[in-house]
């Protein structure tokens, strides 16, 4: 928090002797991830975050940490992904909390990088004396927005509840419908299936089944907003549709590819 304070305040003090240069790209700040990634801050993220990253809900392991990621981009931003680097970013919001998140590696660097898209285009804030209060951003925030709001999930697909355009902006840019990332879910779902039987079964062994199940719908746990997308489907219907689908009540692998085609039309 203090260091965080002062280096905001040079880097405004920096920005106002040459505005131009910043918004052209002839200068560039230094940033220090010294003091946004400086461990204290990483602990407290990944206990705020329960070891998930933010973002797509995976558990970071002993391999991989994450990486401390600016919401609104520090160094510069785009508005849409073949467009042009906006300069000079949210440099302001470099060492403020409420724009870090942690995040897997594949979500900050391969998917979201430097997009930052807006409702309106024009009312980004592009300096320290903007105001991104008045900003609408189209990515759904994690820490703000209660993202279960606008995404649902049927089976391991992410879908845009009511088909919302910060949904699916949000599933498209930071690919939450991912190759990788689907696997992971199924595996997931295979296991909530399972205990699902057993939890109904009125065996001895059902009470396990039952505590377990509460445990992953509870936000330490991986992928629980899908675990609680599951267990919201009434069970009749769940059984019909994915057996309709693929012949498997966990798998439904067609939907997974129909997503993964859509992505990859679409880009
Ligand atoms: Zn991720």
């Amino acid at each position: 928090m203090t260091r965080g304070t002062q280096a905001r305040a040079a880097l405004c003090a920096r920005y106002e002797k040459d505005p131009k240069g910043y918004a052209s790209g002839k200068r560039f700040f230094a940033f220090e991830p010294g003091i946004y990634g400086h461990t204290t801050v990483r602990k407290a993220l990944m206990e705020a975050q329960h070891g998930k990253c933010a973002f797509c809900e995976s558990k970071f392991d002993h391999i991989a940490y994450g990486d401390v990621e600016h919401f609104r981009p520090k160094a510069g931003c785009l508005q849409v992904e073949d467009g042009p680097l906006l300069r000079p970013g949210y440099y302001w919001l470099s060492y403020e909390w409420g724009n870090l998140y942690l995040s897997c590696v594949l979500c900050n660097q391969r998917f979201k990088r430097n997009l930052f898209p807006l409702r309106v285009a024009r009312s980004r804030a592009r300096y320290h004396g903007g105001r991104i209060s008045i900003e609408k951003p189209l990515l759904i925030d994690p820490g703000h927005d209660d993202p279960e709001r606008f995404i649902g999930f049927r089976s391991e697909v992410p879908y845009a509840v009511g088909n919302n355009v910060r949904a699916r902006v949000t599933i498209g840019a930071l690919g939450l419908d991912r190759t990788e990332l689907m696997e992971q879910r199924r595996e997931r779902l295979t296991l909530l299936w399972a205990l699902r039987v057993v939890a109904e079964s009125g065996k001895p062994e059902a009470v396990a089944a039952q505590e377990k199940l509460a445990e992953m719908v509870q936000a330490p746990s991986e992928y629980s907003s899908m675990a609680k997308a599951f267990l919201r489907e009434p069970a009749r219907r769940r059984t019909v549709s994915a057996r309709k689908k693929t012949g498997h009540p966990g798998r439904s692998g067609s939907n997974a590819r129909k997503a993964q085609q859509g992505r990859s039309g679409k880009r």
